[in-house]
Protein backbone atom coordinates (compact mmCIF):
# COMPACT_ATOMS: atom_id res chain seq x y z
CA UNK A 1 0.00 0.00 0.00
CA UNK A 2 1.08 3.64 -0.82
CA UNK A 3 1.88 6.27 1.66
CA UNK A 4 -1.28 8.06 -0.05
CA UNK A 5 -3.31 5.27 1.05
CA UNK A 6 -2.41 4.72 4.19
CA UNK A 7 -4.39 5.62 7.36
CA UNK A 8 -2.21 5.89 9.26
CA UNK A 9 0.29 8.19 7.36
CA UNK A 10 -2.80 9.89 7.01
CA UNK A 11 -2.84 10.38 10.80
CA UNK A 12 0.54 11.62 10.88
CA UNK A 13 -0.50 14.09 8.54
CA UNK A 14 -3.19 15.25 10.76
CA UNK A 15 -6.14 14.39 7.81
CA UNK A 16 -7.13 12.43 10.11
CA UNK A 17 -7.77 13.22 13.65
CA UNK A 18 -6.42 11.15 16.64
CA UNK A 19 -5.60 11.60 20.56
CA UNK A 20 -1.96 12.19 20.41
CA UNK A 21 -0.04 11.01 23.91
CA UNK A 22 3.67 12.03 22.37
CA UNK A 23 5.28 13.21 19.24
CA UNK A 24 8.75 13.78 17.98
CA UNK A 25 10.27 14.52 13.97
CA UNK A 26 10.45 10.68 13.94
CA UNK A 27 7.50 8.99 15.76
CA UNK A 28 3.93 9.21 17.13
CA UNK A 29 1.90 7.83 19.66
CA UNK A 30 -1.85 8.22 19.81
CA UNK A 31 -4.83 6.09 21.47
CA UNK A 32 -5.78 3.12 19.56
CA UNK A 33 -9.79 4.21 17.76
CA UNK A 34 -10.45 0.59 19.36
CA UNK A 35 -9.34 0.02 22.49
CA UNK A 36 -8.53 -3.31 23.79
CA UNK A 37 -8.39 -2.11 27.23
CA UNK A 38 -8.58 1.82 28.65
CA UNK A 39 -5.08 3.31 27.83
CA UNK A 40 -4.10 1.13 24.87
CA UNK A 41 -1.98 3.11 22.67
CA UNK A 42 -0.46 2.44 19.28
CA UNK A 43 3.23 4.19 18.52
CA UNK A 44 4.44 4.67 14.82
CA UNK A 45 7.40 5.63 13.32
CA UNK A 46 6.34 8.69 10.87
CA UNK A 47 8.00 7.52 7.46
CA UNK A 48 5.85 4.57 5.97
CA UNK A 49 6.73 1.07 6.32
CA UNK A 50 4.68 -1.87 6.25
CA UNK A 51 6.52 -4.09 8.69
CA UNK A 52 9.15 -3.69 11.64
CA UNK A 53 12.12 -4.33 9.14
CA UNK A 54 10.90 -1.13 7.11
CA UNK A 55 11.50 0.74 10.01
CA UNK A 56 15.00 3.15 10.02
CA UNK A 57 17.18 2.63 12.52
CA UNK A 58 17.24 5.87 13.90
CA UNK A 59 13.16 5.47 14.79
CA UNK A 60 13.54 2.69 15.72
CA UNK A 61 15.73 3.37 18.72
CA UNK A 62 13.47 5.94 19.53
CA UNK A 63 10.66 3.41 19.66
CA UNK A 64 10.99 1.73 23.17
CA UNK A 65 11.77 4.78 25.04
CA UNK A 66 8.27 5.99 23.94
CA UNK A 67 6.50 2.64 24.81
CA UNK A 68 8.34 2.82 28.30
CA UNK A 69 6.81 6.48 29.19
CA UNK A 70 3.90 5.51 27.95
CA UNK A 71 3.33 2.60 30.29
CA UNK A 72 5.12 4.29 33.07
CA UNK A 73 1.93 7.36 31.97
CA UNK A 74 -0.63 4.31 32.20
CA UNK A 75 0.58 3.45 35.52
CA UNK A 76 -0.21 0.01 35.02
CA UNK A 77 1.85 -3.18 36.35
CA UNK A 78 0.38 -5.13 33.82
CA UNK A 79 0.75 -4.72 30.38
CA UNK A 80 1.23 -6.08 26.74
CA UNK A 81 3.44 -4.77 24.45
CA UNK A 82 3.31 -6.24 20.91
CA UNK A 83 3.61 -5.96 17.40
CA UNK A 84 2.01 -7.78 14.71
CA UNK A 85 3.58 -8.47 11.17
CA UNK A 86 1.67 -9.18 7.96
CA UNK A 87 -2.11 -10.64 7.83
CA UNK A 88 -1.39 -14.49 9.17
CA UNK A 89 0.48 -12.56 12.70
CA UNK A 90 -2.73 -10.36 12.24
CA UNK A 91 -1.61 -7.57 11.15
CA UNK A 92 -4.62 -5.37 10.03
CA UNK A 93 -2.89 -1.61 9.25
CA UNK A 94 -0.06 -1.89 6.99
CA UNK A 95 1.86 0.48 8.53
CA UNK A 96 4.27 -0.78 11.18
CA UNK A 97 3.28 -0.21 14.34
CA UNK A 98 3.61 -1.02 18.43
CA UNK A 99 0.79 -1.90 20.63
CA UNK A 100 0.90 -0.86 24.12
CA UNK A 101 -1.89 -2.21 26.39
CA UNK A 102 -2.21 -1.58 29.98
CA UNK A 103 -4.17 -4.63 31.62
CA UNK A 104 -5.27 -2.80 35.01
CA UNK A 105 -7.13 -5.49 36.22
CA UNK A 106 -8.20 -9.22 35.70
CA UNK A 107 -11.58 -8.19 33.59
CA UNK A 108 -9.83 -5.42 31.51
CA UNK A 109 -7.99 -5.91 28.22
CA UNK A 110 -7.85 -9.97 28.00
CA UNK A 111 -9.80 -9.60 24.16
CA UNK A 112 -6.67 -9.49 22.47
CA UNK A 113 -6.87 -11.79 19.30
CA UNK A 114 -4.30 -14.47 19.77
CA UNK A 115 -4.18 -17.05 16.34
CA UNK A 116 -6.48 -20.07 17.34
CA UNK A 117 -4.19 -22.16 15.60
O1 LIG B 1 -1.83 -4.83 14.76
P1 LIG B 1 -3.06 -4.50 13.94
O2 LIG B 1 -2.74 -4.04 12.53
O3 LIG B 1 -4.08 -5.62 13.95
O4 LIG B 1 -3.74 -3.31 14.72
C1 LIG B 1 -4.26 -2.18 14.09
C2 LIG B 1 -4.79 -1.27 15.17
O5 LIG B 1 -5.03 -0.01 14.62
C3 LIG B 1 -6.12 -1.77 15.77
O6 LIG B 1 -5.97 -1.90 17.19
C4 LIG B 1 -7.09 -0.64 15.41
O7 LIG B 1 -8.06 -0.40 16.40
C5 LIG B 1 -6.15 0.56 15.24
N1 LIG B 1 -6.65 1.64 14.40
C6 LIG B 1 -6.68 2.94 14.92
N2 LIG B 1 -7.14 3.97 14.15
C7 LIG B 1 -7.53 3.75 12.90
C8 LIG B 1 -7.48 2.45 12.34
C9 LIG B 1 -7.03 1.41 13.12
O8 LIG B 1 -6.33 3.14 16.09
N3 LIG B 1 -7.99 4.79 12.17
Amino acid sequence: MSSAACIFCKIVKGDIPSLKLFESDKVLAFLDINPLSRGHALVIPKHHGEKLTDIPDDALTEILPVVKKLVKASGAENYNVLQNNGRIAHQEVDHVHFHMIPKPNAEEGMSIGWPQQ
